[in-house]
């Protein structure tokens, strides 16, 4: 469904679990990580007790959200597993998970499919220059191990949301080449839901030390990601990190129609507190825009997911009236 040339704006109503903070990548811009070791997995018990709290609340989207442990690590295949174990105990308590976990090898990501409406992995931006700035301790972080992911979901038919986040020191000539990678990519495999612009925005862990991105500039951005990128992939762009509404209405005339996951906290982004749906609606509704939750998964592609998770996805779009 061709969300983009409506008055309707998207948004997930949605909860973040984190299996783990920690992450053997060091991005210079992150908020998120902790050092392997310091901090224990989140377990299912405790996820299941998250869960059940949130049974009673408007919630559609388990974003399973994980800091990275090395593939190569004896500690790979236990964290894989607790992403695995999270997303079915997610499903099986009436959620509907999507899952950020960095790169995948093809075989995990293949599994992650049987328990997933959806998943998602920035490309960030393709310039290789950043892996000797804000990336120069992220392995994670090669351009073509990232274009890999985007790639791989494509053959398996993964519904896939991936961004852009802007201001971390490369071009304007990067935005546009990293924005033609993802419409290339879309045009061979057509799986491409979202892509999100995500203004750098920064917070009190990072050591990057560099201005925000001036959301100011989010609108011509997004005019021209519109331009390039194809009709049926959606733009979505982060509330809370739009602090201003004029500004925030100027994206969405640009052509942003989803406001992502709105959930009790931004994990990724600590220091900027989500707008809850009432207020985001008070802003919209007197300039004409109608928002409305959705599914973490795209009507289009309801057939590339298994017979029980169409089952799943149907039965929140009933109950939860989600586009
Ligand atoms: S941004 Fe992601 S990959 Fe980079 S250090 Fe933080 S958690 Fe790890």
């Amino acid at each position: 469904m061709p969300i983009n040339n409506s008055r309707l704006v998207t948004y997930s109503p949605a909860y973040t679990i984190v299996p783990t903070y920690e992450c053997f990548n060091r991005c210079s811009y992150c908020n998120f990580r902790s050092e392997p070791g310091k901090i224990a997995w989140m377990s299912l018990s405790d996820a299941e007790s998250i869960l059940k709290s949130l049974q009673s609340e408007k919630v559609c989207e388990i974003l399973i959200l994980s800091g990275e442990v090395h593939p190569q690590s004896p500690k790979r295949q236990a964290w894989f597993q607790r992403i695995y174990d999270l997303c079915e105990l997610a499903l099986a308590m009436g959620f509907l998970p999507h899952t950020n976990a960095g790169p995948l090898s093809f075989k995990e990501m293949e599994k992650l499919k049987c328990v997933n409406v959806s998943m998602g992995l920035m490309l960030e931006q393709l310039t290789p220059t950043l892996l000797n700035t804000v990336h120069r301790h992220a392995p994670s972080k090669l351009p073509e191990v990232r274009l890999q992911q985007l790639q791989w979901a494509g053959e398996l038919q993964i519904p896939f949301t991936t961004g852009l986040l802007l201001g971390i020191g490369e071009t304007a000539d990067d935005w546009w080449e990293t924005l033609e990678a993802i419409s290339d990519l879309h045009q061979r495999y057509h799986h491409i839901q979202e892509v999100i612009l995500q203004p750098h925005s920064p917070g009190h862990q990072q050591t990057f030390d560099a201005p925000p991105f001036d959301p100011h500039q989010l609108p011509e951005v997004i005019f021209r990601a519109r331009q390039i990128l194809p009709p049926d992939i959606n733009i979505q762009i982060p509330p809370n990190l739009v602090k201003d509404e004029r500004w925030l209405l100027a994206c969405i005339e640009a052509g942003a129609r989803d406001l992502g996951g709105i959930g009790p906290k931004d994990e990724v982004n600590p220091d900027y507190p989500h707008v809850q749906e009432q207020a985001l609606r008070e802003i919209l509704q007197p300039a004409g825009w109608e928002l409305v939750p959705r599914s973490p998964v795209y009507p289009q592609f309801d057939s590339w997911l298994s017979g029980e998770l169409q089952t799943a996805v149907k039965r929140s779009r009933n109950t939860m009236l989600l586009v």
